[in-house]
């Protein structure tokens, strides 16, 4: 009898001690670069003792690495841009919900997942960007207004095969209905400047260089301009202010279905929600706090303050596939 309670204490000890070596630990499958992300692990490490594995790659390998490794993924968190990708994780199965008050307080619900499977814990506009010299903001208007005659090779794009553009497009059909956003997206095709570009960065300095008058870019792109000084010649406009409001997408994350630290990784996704967190995890890529309580990095809180349409950033996702050939069909490469 002795000797079984002996053994069960054992058993209980070194259960207890693999639990705790477990408990040190996050494995994160992140989209999101390292240099973005260091900053944030440290402070949780700093703060809790957690040691991260860090495993960073594009959205469709990594996603692609969930799937195959199963139930043995060693991965407990997936990090990624924009709600479109976030969705594609969601659908493949690979994502677990999590129910908690502290997430669902935080994060607003029009930037997380409808299954409570990933959270968004930054917020990018994605909006015009017009040439000061060559444009009085009071001649923009509307996302829709950059399809008229006026800006006839004036306008400057990135590419249509970037998700960014992608859920733009895919919010845009669920707004105003796929004629309506077949016509705009042809618009802004025949008023091109010049041929799409393979970033928000090199279509914003066409922009400052003044090759085209006008763009549509993501708001944290400027910031970084604007940081070492190579945004003299444009400024941001946020358009659809009488209506529905700026496009706004997220960089989020979600826990891994097959976590080998699940109770870790919804302390973390919490953590990332807090104020301490937020200000570390939007500030270093000059993007907007999903936490709607908590200031923005300073050269942020510059650009003013805008409405923002609140639709579910989850219709990136759901209505990505119809955008995708919408683009197509109006030329849109
Ligand atoms: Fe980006």
């Amino acid at each position: 009898m002795k000797r079984i309670a002996l053994t069960l204490a054992a058993v209980a000890a070194l259960t207890a001690c693999s639990q705790q070596e477990a408990s040190n630990e996050l494995v994160i499958y992140s989209a999101r670069n390292e240099t973005l992300m260091k900053p944030i692990l440290d402070k949780y490490t700093e703060k809790t003792g957690t040691e991260f594995q860090l495993i960073t790659d594009k959205e469709a390998p990594l996603l692609e690495r969930l799937k195959a490794e199963g139930e043995n993924t060693p991965a407990d968190i997936l990090i990624t841009v924009d709600a479109g990708n976030l969705w594609h994780a969601s659908e493949n199965g690979v994502l677990a919900s999590v129910e908690s008050d502290t997430l669902n307080k935080n994060i607003p619900a029009n930037l997380k997942s409808s299954k409570n499977d990933w959270f968004g814990f930054s917020v990018r506009a994605r909006t015009i960007v017009y040439n000061t010299d060559a444009v009085d903001p009071s001649e923009l208007s509307t996302y829709e207004d950059l399809a008229t005659e006026k800006w006839k090779d004036r306008l400057c794009l990135r590419t249509s095969k970037k998700v960014y553009n992608q859920s733009l497009v895919a919010t845009l059909i669920s707004t105003l209905g796929e004629d309506q956003t077949q016509e705009v997206v042809e618009g802004w095709v025949s008023n091109l400047a010049t041929d799409v570009f393979s970033s928000d960065t090199k279509m914003m300095e066409a922009v400052n260089a003044g090759q085209c008058d006008v763009g549509i870019g993501n708001t944290y792109y400027y910031g970084r301009l604007q940081a070492k000084g190579a945004a003299e010649n444009i400024a941001l406009f946020w358009p659809n202010q009488n209506d529905r409001g700026v496009h706004v997408n997220v960089s989020g994350a979600g826990k891994v279905k097959h976590a080998k630290h699940p109770e870790n990784a919804v302390a973390f996704l919490e953590w990332l929600s807090s104020p301490e967190a937020q200000e570390i995890f939007a500030g270093v890529n000059y993007e907007f706090p999903a936490n709607s309580s908590v200031p923005s990095d300073p050269l942020v809180a510059g650009w003013g303050t805008f409405k923002q349409d609140i639709i579910d950033v989850e219709t990136a996702g759901s209505m990505q596939a119809d955008a995708v050939k919408l683009m197509d069909r109006a030329g849109y490469l």
